[in-house]
């Protein structure tokens, strides 16, 4: 494998982005969400070899928001396999991730588990298939972040229980096509304290670490899911991890990642590394203005993306 010093990158990158560092804004449709320095900036890469490289506020936890999907996708995944396709698609929505339209026209299918229609789907799934769901998801990611500490933060969930409005017209109209099989607000409750989740750069490189070593733990070995059920994870990832900006981050980055509204993406290169940006200020289509233009830089500058 080609020598990369991350550390030079890194710096480069930070300089040559200082110019742009005021553009967008974090996310204020979440209250919570605006109780944050916007002018924040960490990045950490880990790869499969075990190596971290780190820059800025890396080790500052921020709501991982939609990132959290991830984990929620992969849970389902274990606990009903293929089944779960009926119940949501794999196609990029090319809408916003809180649109009510295609919905409608879709007859309550979601057309992806990344959008939070999907999300609420999958969250909808777990109730039905665990005996104790919220719990058993905590569990689940703090097995893939190997880290037994982590918590949801139940401010942010009842800031977002407050405001979501928008998501609880998506449930609604989801269950008038039959796609919600259980108690809606215990489907709400379940999705919005996976979206409360906090974690720094570094533990959330480690957390999607699996997914680059082909559903293999890197430190117990364990099959979290299988390689082909990640070849999938990654695949959503890479067509619907950015809404409708799906393809411009594809095009401009080359590899799979996931974004969230408090301003963090991660990407990883199945085979070599995983890493995880963060800046809280948003462009228009709700991802990080900053994050989507340092990993622009990162994989320009290593000349390596998975194309
Ligand atoms: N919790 C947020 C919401 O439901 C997640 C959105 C996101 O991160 N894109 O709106």
């Amino acid at each position: 494998m080609k020598q990369v010093n991350y550390k030079t990158i890194f710096n480069d990158i930070f300089l040559e982005l200082k110019p742009i560092e005021k553009k967008g804004a974090p996310a204020s449709y979440i209250p919570e969400l605006c109780n944050v320095d916007p002018d924040k900036l960490g990045i950490h890469l880990s790869n499969v070899d075990g190596e971290h490289f780190y820059q800025g506020d890396s080790e500052e936890r921020f709501s991982i928001q939609s990132i959290s999907k991830v984990f929620s996708l992969a849970l389902a995944i274990r606990v009903i396999g293929q089944k779960l396709w009926t119940r949501v698609g794999v196609e990029p929505s090319g809408s916003a991730f809180n649109s009510l339209v295609q919905l409608e026209h879709e007859e309550g299918i979601p057309r992806n588990p990344f959008i939070n229609a999907g999300a609420i789907v999958v969250c909808d799934v777990l109730i039905t298939y665990l005996q104790d769901p919220k719990q058993e998801l905590l569990d689940f990611i703090r097995k893939v972040a190997d880290n037994p500490a982590l918590q949801y933060k139940q401010s942010v969930a009842e800031s977002e229980m407050m405001t979501g409005d928008r998501n609880k017209a998506l449930i609604y109209l989801m269950r008038d096509f039959g796609n919600i099989h259980n108690d809606v607000e215990q489907v709400l409750d379940l999705y919005f304290y996976l979206c409360s989740i906090e974690m720094n750069c570094r533990e959330l490189a480690r957390s999607f670490m699996f997914l680059a070593t082909h559903g293999m733990d890197q430190s117990s070995g364990e099959m979290i899911v299988s390689p082909s059920q990640a070849k999938r994870i990654n695949t959503v990832m890479q067509l619907c991890g950015f809404y409708d900006e799906a393809g411009e981050f594809s095009f401009k980055v080359g590899l799979p990642g996931k974004s969230g509204v408090g301003g963090g993406i991660v990407a990883l290169h199945p085979g070599k590394y995983t890493v995880a940006v963060w800046s809280p200020r948003l462009n228009g289509k709700g991802n990080s203005y900053m994050g989507m233009k340092v990993l622009e830089l990162l994989t320009t500058k290593t000349e390596d993306s998975i194309f």
